[in-house]
């Protein structure tokens, strides 16, 4: 019988030496480097670990948690029962039990004391840190505890922050009793100081009508079926997601979400905040001169890209949309990169974008690593092109929800096509933005210069067809086709591609 040779120890490659510290014992230089430990800078990690086997990759975030899904925290948590909750909070144990919310256990990483010695290389996770200053000449971060590392390849997946209101800022600046009645929401220590604060008080305010404001007031009503929570929603523009749907489906969604038990205030703007001590409460005034009174207040009028490492790096931030501008590789400068939500980037087929949703960055992130892991002498590890439609969701209700991919702003011109119930005839073509009852499904097109840029799929799950070949695309993968190939937008084509999506 043969026997197998001894494995050979494994050779030393650049991806795979880590200096270490005589003074802290920590990481000192790394051949990967990742600033952020969100779905972008996990998506790298792993591209890098695919492309670089033995490679060592240290992950710096400042939250006390391993990656994590953020969109559960705005949605499902808030039907789940107390222990299923804090089972799902648990970073600790069988992933596969537990939680679908963090990508991989605490007992994934590698401390970062011990990364020099992992032999197969690996992904360190320094938590709890900020890196607060970059020098791309010398190729160095420095974090907030003093401690400084070289890199040999960086990646900025940084995210973003809750915008704050400077009414607000002003207000808690002034009284302690605003700062603590005030919320914002990004991270699990949001959810859960949400959650607490949410069953303890009699009322609350969501200033904000874009995804999160809506999801949030529709999941606060779970809160008000068992504690009477009164819930108001603020938003400035006339209808709820306006932002983003034609004003059908806007309206549409306002409606559904006064029906949850949502008092809603369109058309309407913060003007002031105080503390009205008698009451006990957050007074706040509206641009139409009312004024509601609130125990608790969650502002959620969008986020800011974090790039406040750009100033002691010197890099260029787009100047409309923020980000760290990046190449369509996904590059910054020279050995940095940046990816997810603090990245403007260029998209090949609908020019520069900085978008805000898991599934750009999960791909951008991945995109990142891989091309931080080229090596031009394998062919196997090319540098590749960042060219992934990323799709994005919302989900209220079963019968309100939706997927998108492309642009997806309700400034473009829209044309949308609706199944009526019951169908309207054989040939099914009842049509476009005439249907009352939008529990329906039907597809939305967004258009630029004649041409489809985004795509919406109302109440259209991203299955296979039923009724096509098994490897039919995905109604999404459907739709990333559409884009690619920069679609005229005829109203008779647009007709005939709605009925390819099914929605008759
Ligand atoms: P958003 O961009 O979706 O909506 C922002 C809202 O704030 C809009 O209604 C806007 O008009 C309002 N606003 C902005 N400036 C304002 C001002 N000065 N005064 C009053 N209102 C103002 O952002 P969001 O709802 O805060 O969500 C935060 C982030 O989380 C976004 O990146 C979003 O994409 C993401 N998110 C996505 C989903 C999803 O895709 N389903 C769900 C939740 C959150």
């Amino acid at each position: 019988q043969a026997t197998l040779p001894a494995p050979a120890a494994p050779a030393d490659s650049p991806g795979s030496v880590v200096t270490m510290s005589d003074r802290t014992g920590l990481p000192s230089r790394v051949p990967y480097l990742i600033i952020g430990s969100g779905f972008a800078g996990m998506a790298a990690a792993r591209a890098i670990r695919a492309s670089d086997p033995l490679s060592k990759v240290l992950m710096i975030g400042d939250e006390p948690y391993p990656p994590y899904l953020r969109p559960p925290l705005s949605k499902e948590l808030w039907r789940r029962k107390d222990d299923r909750v804090k089972a799902m909070l648990s970073p600790l144990g069988d992933m596969r039990r537990n939680s679908w919310l963090f990508v991989e256990p605490d007992s994934f990483f590698i401390e970062p004391r011990r990364l020099h010695l992992a032999d197969t290389g690996g992904v360190s996770l320094w938590k709890g840190r900020r890196v607060i200053a970059l020098d791309i000449a010398d190729k160095r971060v420095t974090l907030d505890s003093g401690d400084r590392i070289e890199y040999g390849k960086c990646l900025l997946a940084t995210g973003g922050r809750p915008r704050t209101l400077p009414v607000f800022d002003a207000a808690a600046a002034q009284s302690p009793e605003v700062a603590a009645r005030t919320a914002y929401f990004r991270n699990i220590d949001d959810f859960q100081s949400l959650r607490n604060k949410a069953n303890q008080a009699k009322s609350v305010i969501v200033i904000g009508g874009g995804f999160l404001g809506c999801e949030l007031a529709v999941s606060l009503t779970e809160v008000a079926k068992k504690t009477g929570l009164e819930v108001h929603q603020v938003f400035k523009e006339s209808g709820t997601l306006a932002h983003v749907l034609p004003p059908h489906l806007s309206e549409h969604t306002s409606k559904f979400i006064a029906q949850s038990g949502v008092a809603q205030y369109p058309g309407e703007r913060v003007t002031s905040v105080d503390w009205d001590s008698a009451a006990g409460q957050v007074k706040v005034g509206l641009s139409s001169g009312r004024s509601l009174s609130a125990d608790l207040c969650l502002v959620a009028v969008g986020i800011e890209a974090n790039t406040q490492l750009a100033e002691s790096a010197g890099l260029e931030i787009d100047p409309g949309d923020g980000g760290f501008l990046v190449n369509a590789e996904l590059e910054a400068r020279a050995d940095l990169y940046a990816a997810g939500d603090a990245c403007s980037y260029y998209d090949v087929l609908l020019g520069r974008r900085r978008v805000e949703h898991v599934n750009h960055a999960e791909e951008s992130g991945a995109v990142a690593g891989r091309n931080m892991a080229s090596d031009p002498a394998d062919p196997d590890r090319k540098r590749s092109t960042y060219q992934h439609q990323s799709s994005f969701w919302c989900n209220l209700a079963n019968t309100l929800a939706w997927d998108a991919v492309g642009l997806v702003d309700s400034r473009l011109e829209t044309q949308s096509f609706f199944a009526m119930p019951p169908p309207a005839s054989d040939d099914g073509a009842a049509g476009s933005d005439t249907a009352e009852d939008y529990q329906y499904p039907g597809v939305v097109f967004y258009l630029k210069a004649g041409r489809v840029v985004g795509i919406l799929l109302w109440n259209l799950p991203d299955e296979i067809f039923q009724d096509k070949k098994a490897f039919a695309p995905s109604r999404l993968n459907l739709a990333r086709k559409v884009l690619a190939e920069r679609q005229l937008a005829d109203p008779a084509a647009l007709q005939a591609l709605a009925r390819e999506f099914d929605v008759y």
